[in-house]
């Protein structure tokens, strides 16, 4: 089978094609499809040697050019090459290519991953604006063209495993587990005074910057019960967020007998990624075995949505519907940025957000032109409250 990722040279898109470099009789790539990593991309290239490569831009294609020449690679085995939004979507609707990975981060992967989805490519999703932007339209799609979902979050990933269990009907409600982030245990007061550095810090999964201080806030969790609602078909209430620090247990599924399946495994993104790959089969995967043999504590607990106020509004806004939860995405985006850059506090990330929120209206997109326009205005309307709002010092 042929892969198309997007995403290639992210977290994700390299634990793919660790995948793929442990299945070389199973799985190969069409397309690699990057940003602006072009020294990663090259790399990828030599090793995989894929029929397209694809960056964000013109400059990164130039570098890109440049890169293999030096690399030694004859121009005749050369991919082809390319830039932009168009070029990513021909690579994932290619022929060619009959499962694409969707590890785009943020709303730069919203076109090629529906554009997949309605060319009823297997579609392995990781990037979950895809769903808190869009959901209503990416599940209107897949249950018109039939294309396959398969979440590649782990939370989700655990869910999909535990929903086939029993039927939707049987359903009560869905678990999503989480770490808690790096400040589970710090004071609220406290949380005014952290650095970037320590945001960065997760205790237990190794990602990219966005996910790393939306997990710190918890905003994460909040994506993850949207994405949860629209790929399992669930309301907001019916999906329960656990706090379980040690990470084991990445979802469980609750049945109307009262029944909870869990589905345990290593925090290793490795497992779910060849599970969307070779789904309803299953097959050895290279990741670490719990060791039973030894004594271990789980333990459980509900979050503080007070002091994690970005969940509670996730919560909020997928209720709302329509397109809060792609201005909640978008003014997220906005306003940890700016907590990368310094410019503002760990909690005015969450002030940013809610501010954002109340001043733009609710609307609902028919298409992912709309979806990107109300996207473009939430940022705006994000960084209009950035400039114009004197982010309190405590709240
Ligand atoms: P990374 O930041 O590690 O990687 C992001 C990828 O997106 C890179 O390949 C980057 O390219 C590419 N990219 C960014 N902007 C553009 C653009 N304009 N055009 C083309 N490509 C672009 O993120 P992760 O891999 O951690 O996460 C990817 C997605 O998966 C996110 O939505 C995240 O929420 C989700 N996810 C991640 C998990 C994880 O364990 N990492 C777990 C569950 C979900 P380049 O670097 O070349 O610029």
């Amino acid at each position: 089978m042929k892969l198309t990722i997007l995403g290639s040279t992210g977290s994700i898109g390299t634990n793919t094609l660790d995948v793929v470099r442990q299945n070389p009789d199973r799985f190969g790539v069409h397309a690699l499809v990057a940003g602006k990593n072009t020294s990663v991309l090259i790399s990828q290239i030599l090793e995989f040697r894929p029929a397209v490569a694809v960056v964000a831009d013109g400059a990164a294609l130039e570098a890109l050019r440049l890169g293999l020449g030096e690399s030694g690679l004859p121009r005749a085995k050369w991919p082809e090459l390319a830039q932009g939004p168009e070029a990513r979507v021909q690579a994932a609707t290619h022929s060619e290519a009959s499962f694409v990975m969707s590890a785009i981060v943020g709303v730069a992967g919203l076109r090629a991953t529906y554009a997949a989805i309605r060319a009823k490519k297997r579609v392995g999703l990781a990037n979950k604006e895809v769903l808190v932007a869009s959901g209503a339209l990416v599940m209107e799609a897949v249950r018109e063209g039939g294309a396959e979902l398969i979440p590649v979050d782990s939370e989700h990933n655990g869910a999909h495993q535990c929903f086939r269990v029993g039927t939707r009907s049987e359903v009560t409600r869905l678990l999503l587990t989480a770490s808690g982030g790096p400040f589970r245990d710090t004071p609220k007061d406290a949380l005014w005074t952290v650095t970037p550095e320590q945001a960065l810090n997760h205790p237990t999964w190794k990602m990219g910057r966005r996910i790393t201080i939306d997990s710190a806030t918890l905003m994460n969790k909040g994506f993850e019960v949207i994405e949860a609602c629209w790929l399992f078909d669930l309301s907001p209430k019916e999906v329960e967020v656990v706090v379980h620090p040690q990470s084991s247990v990445h979802a469980m599924v609750e049945y109307n007998d009262g029944s909870v399946i869990a589905q345990v495994s290593a925090t290793d993104m490795r497992m779910p990624i060849q599970y969307a790959l070779t789904y309803p089969e299953r097959h050895r995967a290279p990741v670490p075995r719990l060791d039973w043999s030894e004594s271990r504590r789980w333990e459980f607990f509900p979050p503080d949505m007070e002091k994690f106020r970005l969940l509670k509004l996730a919560y909020q806004a997928q209720e709302q519907g329509g397109s809060a939860t792609c201005t909640l995405n978008a003014a997220d985006e906005i306003a940890v940025e700016a907590f990368l850059k310094g410019r503002i506090p760990f909690p005015a990330i969450a002030q940013v957000v809610e501010e954002t929120l109340a001043r733009q209206t609710t609307g609902s997109a028919t298409t992912i032109e709309e979806v990107l326009a109300i996207d473009a205005a939430s940022r705006q309307a994000a960084r209009e409250v950035l400039l114009g709002r004197k982010i309190q010092a405590r709240n």
